[in-house]
Formats: structure tokens, C-alpha cells, sequence
């Protein structure tokens, strides 16, 4: 069957056609029948006020001829105005007149059709008169009357045409209508088409009010929401390419000078092949864990941990690295801190991105900070405060974005990838906690992490390959 036949439009000319149609018969039926109704009653209550006329005129006849004598003449022109044949017996119940001799007995007894009415004045019997109603054939010569309960079949031949008429606009109504109003449905069927093809810039017009506005609105948000997908997804690759481009091209360097004889094979060109291989494979290893969380994939092994000792730890494995550079590093914990309910491995790995960037931006003979509180009874509040130069206000919104690195010479050098902070952000996420900075040029830099002491553990996905 054609699709149009589906189409919402036709379906509701369809539907409106069908109750349009009950509504007339309903209305046709009930208004033709109470008007048959009116029309018998009045018929039968004017005949009868006839029939006594007719009665009442043959009475006065009698008295002023003495008689019935030549009566016949009379009532002709009686049932020529009546429209009935008349027959007239006298008291004997002899015929004394008849006004169509030739339809013999036909309907005289039939009452629905003929009534006897007795000739009565002063309270004496004169005779009897039957008027009977004719057959349309033994009308002729008759002046007919026009039957009331005609009136009951024009009134339905009036309902009928005026329904017909009703219905017909009715119709062309709805189907213009449902046109008008289904116009934006088709506009987004088409568009939503266009975008599964792959058009990702497709928008409706959100002009329309009601719940079809609110559907093109929700449609401009989604394709929206996935062309800003699409475009993250390229830059990603775009980002991910160029990352591993230049380790790669390295290696290929050092190896090709080795090949061509440019460079000896010894320790010192090794161990430079060695670092660039080690930075590769912390580049996969920081886009595989990426992934896994920002999918919602990574499986936390939540434990109670106390924090002060995984401060401590995390510090104590950095002491070396900040010693070499000339930094002290400072632990304020208060005596007294809640255990919290973390992933111990993945804790340690935000506080130790944060140790990292605060050592690496810290002047020779200035103080790392790891500072741990609880602001509330529910919240654990952990920063690491360092006395570097800052960072632009117009940075900090950024730094916790993929790949951003505030001097991405520099940072290349000294082995960032631009993801640490990324990783950072996740990773606390995940823990449905929240991560921020905040700066002062010239002063420091303090990154702080808030994460509840009982995480509800809904918060990520089981993976199947979700730890490493
Ligand atoms: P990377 O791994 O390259 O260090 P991050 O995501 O850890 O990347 O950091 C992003 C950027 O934020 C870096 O380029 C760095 O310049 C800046 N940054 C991070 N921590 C600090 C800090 N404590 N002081 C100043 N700048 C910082």
C-alpha cells in the first residue's frame, strides 16, 4: 500500500471524515424522525378539524333542504377542497352520496386511512360521513393538499445536502489544517534523514510554538551535540597524530643516522632512543586511561584509605625529584582527618600529577605545598600549593583541556603531553568529586581536589578492560 495512505494527514482526514459522518447520520436521524413525529400528529389533528368542518357543513345542509336529496353535487365540491373522497349515509345507513363511486370498498376500512364521523344536530342522528384518504391514481379531478409529512422528508433531504455540504468543507478543512501543522514534521523528517546521511549541519526552524518547537529545538540541540562530537573526534585524532608524530620522528632520526653511519650505536644514543620510546608508550598509556574514563568504562576499587598516609607516600616518592630541583616539599595535615573511600592506585595518580606540575613550575628554593582538610562532614579537600609564577587568568579555564599545554614548546621539552591535568579532571570525576585551580601571577599556583569521604559506587561502569 502507498506510504501516503500511512501519512498522519490522511489518517486524520480519514478519522475526522468518520466521526463527521456519525455525527450527521446521529443528527439527520433524530432530527428527521422527531419531524415525521410532529408532521403525522399535526396531519391527523388537521384532518380531524377537516372532517368536522365537512360534518358540520352536511348538518346544515340537511336542515335547509329537509333532506339528503341532491347532496351528491355538494360533497364533489367538498372533496374536491378536502382532497378525500366523501361518502354520505343517512340515518338508515342508506348511501345518500359517494365522490368516487369507482374505488368501491378500497380503504374504507382502513383506519390509518378513513374515518366515519356521525351527522349529528340537536342531538339527533342525521347519517354518517367517511372520509377516506385516495389512492394517488384516484386523486384526478381533485385538488390535492399538500401532505404535511412531506415536510418531514424535505427537512431530510435538507439535513442530508447541508451534511453533505458540511462534511465535504469539513474535509478540505482538516486536510488543509493537518498540512499546515505537519509541515515542520516533515521538515525534520527530512532533516533528520539528511543527518543519519551524515549532514551534520542539518537545523530546523524552532520557530513554531507548542511541543513541535520544543521537538525542532531538541533536534537543533542533538545534531548540534553530535556535530561537536564530530568535531572533537577529529581534533582528537588531529592531536593524538601530532603527539606521536614527534617521538617518532626521533627514533626514525637517531636510527637513521645510526644506519648511515652519522651516529655511533652506543650507550649515550640508546638511552636517547630509550626516552623517546618510554615517552610513547606514557602518551598511549595516558590516552588509553583517558579513554576508558571519559567512556565511563574505568573500574574504581574503592577502599578505605587514610589520607594523611597516602599524602605522605605520594610526597615521599616525589622528595627525591624536588630535592634536585631545589624545591622543599611541606605536608599540613591536620591531626585528625576522616578516612575516605577512594581508589587508592588512582588518588595517588592525581596527587602525584599535581606534585609534578607544582615541582616543574617551582623556582630553585621555593615550597610545594600538599595540604588535606575536611570543610564539611562529607568532603575531603586535598591541594598542593607551589610558588611558581602562576598562570594567566585567561589560561586557567583551558588547562584542564586535552592537549593544552601554556607553552607547548617548552612542555614538549620537558616531556608533557598536555594530558596530566586531563587525566586529573577525569579521574576525579570519576570519583564524583571536583577539581580546581587557583592563581596568582607571580605568587603560585594552588590545584585543589574535593572528593566525597562515601562516593556512591554507581558512579562508573564495570568495563572488561577496565584496569591496567
Ligand atoms: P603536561 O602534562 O604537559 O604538564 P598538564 O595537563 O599537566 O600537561 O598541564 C597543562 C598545562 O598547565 C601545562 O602546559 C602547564 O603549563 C600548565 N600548568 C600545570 N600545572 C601548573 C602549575 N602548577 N603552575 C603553572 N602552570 C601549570
Amino acid at each position: 500500500m502507498p506510504s501516503r495512505f500511512f501519512s498522519i494527514q490522511f489518517r486524520l482526514v480519514v478519522g475526522f471524515a468518520l466521526v463527521l459522518g456519525l455525527a450527521l447520520f446521529g443528527v439527520s436521524w433524530y432530527v428527521g424522525s422527531v419531524a415525521q413525529k410532529e408532521a403525522d400528529r399535526f396531519e391527523r389533528r388537521y384532518q380531524q378539524f377537516r372532517a368536522e368542518g365537512v360534518t358540520r357543513l352536511l348538518a346544515r345542509y340537511y336542515y335547509r333542504n329537509h333532506g339528503w336529496d341532491d347532496l351528491q353535487g355538494t360533497v364533489e365540491q367538498f372533496a374536491s377542497v378536502t382532497g378525500r373522497r366523501i361518502i354520505v349515509e343517512d340515518a338508515q345507513g342508506e348511501l345518500v352520496a359517494d365522490t368516487h363511486p369507482d374505488s368501491g370498498e378500497a380503504f374504507t376500512g382502513d383506519a390509518a386511512r378513513s374515518q366515519t364521523i356521525p351527522i349529528e344536530r340537536n342531538g339527533r342522528l342525521l347519517g354518517q360521513v367517511t372520509l377516506v384518504t385516495l389512492a394517488p391514481g384516484d386523486s384526478a379531478g381533485t385538488i390535492r393538499e399538500p401532505a404535511v409529512s412531506r415536510l418531514a422528508s424535505a427537512v431530510d433531504r435538507a439535513l442530508l445536502l447541508t451534511g453533505l455540504a458540511a462534511g465535504a468543507f469539513g474535509v478540505l478543512l482538516v486536510w488543509l489544517m493537518s498540512r499546515r501543522v505537519l509541515s515542520p514534521v516533515r521538515t525534520l523528517g527530512a532533516a533528520a534523514q539528511k543527518l543519519g546521511q551524515g549532514d551534520l549541519a542539518q537545523r530546523v526552524p524552532a520557530s513554531v510554538p507548542g511541543e513541535l518547537g520544543q521537538l525542532a529545538h531538541t533536534f537543533n540541540t542533538m545534531a548540534e551535540n553530535l556535530q561537536e562530537a564530530e568535531k572533537r573526534r577529529r581534533n582528537l585524532v588531529a592531536d593524538v597524530a601530532h603527539e606521536l608524530r614527534t617521538p617518532l620522528s626521533n627514533i626514525q632520526g637517531y636510527l637513521e643516522a645510526v644506519k648511515d653511519g652519522l651516529l655511533q650505536p652506543n650507550a649515550a644514543t640508546i638511552n636517547i632512543i630509550h626516552q623517546q620510546v618510554l615517552h610513547l608508550v606514557r602518551l598511549v598509556e595516558d590516552l588509553r586511561v583517558l579513554a576508558l574514563a571519559e567512556s565511563g568504562s574505568l573500574r574504581l576499587d574503592y577502599q578505605p584509605v587514610a589520607p594523611g598516609e597516602l599524602l605522605e607516600q605520594t610526597a615521599e616518592a616525589f622528595r627525591a625529584r624536588a630535592g634536585a630541583k631545589g624545591v622543599q616539599l611541606v605536608l599540613d595535615l591536620p591531626e585528625q582527618l576522616p578516612t575516605i573511600e577512594v581508589d587508592r592506585t588512582r588518588v595517588t595518580q592525581i596527587v602525584g600529577n599535581l606534585l609534578e606540575n607544582a615541582i616543574l613550575h617551582s623556582p630553585e628554593g621555593s615550597v610545594v605545598t600538599i595540604s588535606a582538610r575536611a570543610p564539611d562532614p562529607a568532603t575531603l579537600r586535598l591541594a598542593v600549593a607551589d610558588q611558581g609564577k602562576g598562570i594567566e587568568p585567561e589560561e586557567l579555564s583551558q588547562i584542564f583541556d586535552r592537549f593544552y599545554r601554556v607553552d607547548p614548546s617548552r612542555s614538549r621539552a620537558t616531556g608533557g603531553s598536555g594530558l596530566g591535568l586531563t587525566i586529573a579532571k577525569q579521574l576525579v570525576e570519576a570519583h564524583q568529586g571536583t577539581i580546581g585551580v587557583e592563581s596568582q601571577l607571580g605568587k603560585g599556583s594552588c590545584f585543589y581536589v574535593e572528593l566525597p569521604l562515601s562516593p556512591r559506587r554507581n558512579g562508573t561502569k564495570p568495563g572488561p578492560d577496565s584496569r591496567f
